[in-house]
């Protein structure tokens, strides 16, 4: 069921949503813009709820017409446009958009179209929704969600009242996780892997497929110092291979060098956050501090490297010599 309350973090946006309701100065199109997983559809579908809700202004009732259906999946005025394609061209935008709009609201005070990944519109598909953003009809609501808010047209983005969605603290994840009954060493070591989305978070946590591959890397860093360049060789061939999970990877590699650095600094194993794993992290821990604040380093600068699209064989190589550096 959607409901503001069931949303962690991002409260400015919300107020703002809320309040523009609250004073009938909805705007009619909004583009939400963050990272994978960080509640975009969750806080526009509970936003659509609200706009569509015959009863209240500041929260959706839950009782009357419009939202239950609107829980059901079936409210007439609510238009979730999900093609599932890499990109959105025209006649996505002109058979579920452009269509809708020419009819009033089938039964309630507006039409509420929320787009999924808008960034994917294909220049001639942002051309055609421009027309209808730039005069629309009174009932009619836009929100764009979109992952890159570079890729609209200045045109549509001086149309939309912009809201960037950021990370959550991994202290707010952990205490959601905590409130939904996990425990608490597993909620820290899991807001860890988070990066700042509630929705990773969860995805981890009730996930064997991540357990699995966790133990299959931490067994990777385990023998790395072991390997020969030939191995080594292979072991980024294996990562290559499964680029599309390299942040996970490094982000199990920075944890196991964050925990052995930690352990090393204080001796004490409550501070570790990955106790499963205690032997290893004993083991990584005989380094020398300067050996594992450089491996930190080269860990953090590759994850950055990679980001801004640096050639993903050479940002590896380079950061696995590192890694193996005595
Ligand atoms: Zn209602």
């Amino acid at each position: 069921m959607y409901e503001f309350e069931n949303i962690v973090g991002n409260k400015n946006i919300i107020n703002s949503l809320v309040k523009a309701n609250e004073n009938d100065t909805v705007y009619h199109s909004y583009i939400l813009d963050g990272k994978e997983k960080t509640g975009k559809q969750l806080i526009a579908k509970t936003f659509a709820k609200l706009l569509l809700c015959e009863n209240n202004k500041t929260t959706p009732c839950l009782k009357c017409s419009s939202c239950i259906s609107f829980d059901n999946g079936n409210n007439p005025d609510f238009f979730f446009v999900d093609n599932n394609k890499k990109s959105l061209g025209v006649s996505d935008v002109r058979d579920n958009i452009i269509k809708n709009i020419e009819t009033k609201p089938f039964k309630y005070k507006y039409k509420v179209f929320v787009i999924k990944d808008a960034h994917n519109m294909t220049i001639q598909a942002q051309n055609a929704i421009l027309k209808t953003i730039e005069e629309p009809p009174k009932f009619a609501i836009f929100i764009l969600l979109s992952k890159n808010y570079n890729s609209f047209l200045p045109t549509i983005l001086s149309r939309c009242i912009l809201f960037k969605i950021k990370p959550l603290s991994s202290n707010i994840i952990e205490k959601f996780l905590l409130s939904k009954g996990i425990s608490s060493s597993m909620s820290t070591f899991y807001a860890t892997y988070s990066r700042g989305s509630i929705g990773r978070a969860l995805d981890i946590a009730y996930s064997e497929e991540f357990i699995n591959f966790r133990q299959n890397i931490i067994n990777d860093i385990e023998k790395l110092n072991s390997l020969d360049l030939i191995q080594m060789y292979k072991l980024i061939n294996k990562y290559e291979n499964i680029k599309e999970n390299i942040n996970d990877i490094l982000d199990i590699y920075l944890l196991v060098y964050r925990d052995s650095l930690i352990l090393k600094k204080t001796n004490n194993v409550e501070k570790v956050i990955q106790k499963d794993v205690i032997n290893i992290i004993k083991d990584i821990s005989n380094m020398s501090t300067k050996n594992l604040i450089n491996k930190i380093d080269a860990l953090l600068k590759a994850k950055l490297y990679l980001e801004q699209n640096s050639n993903f064989n050479m940002t590896i190589e380079t950061l696995f010599l590192k890694l193996k550096e005595k």
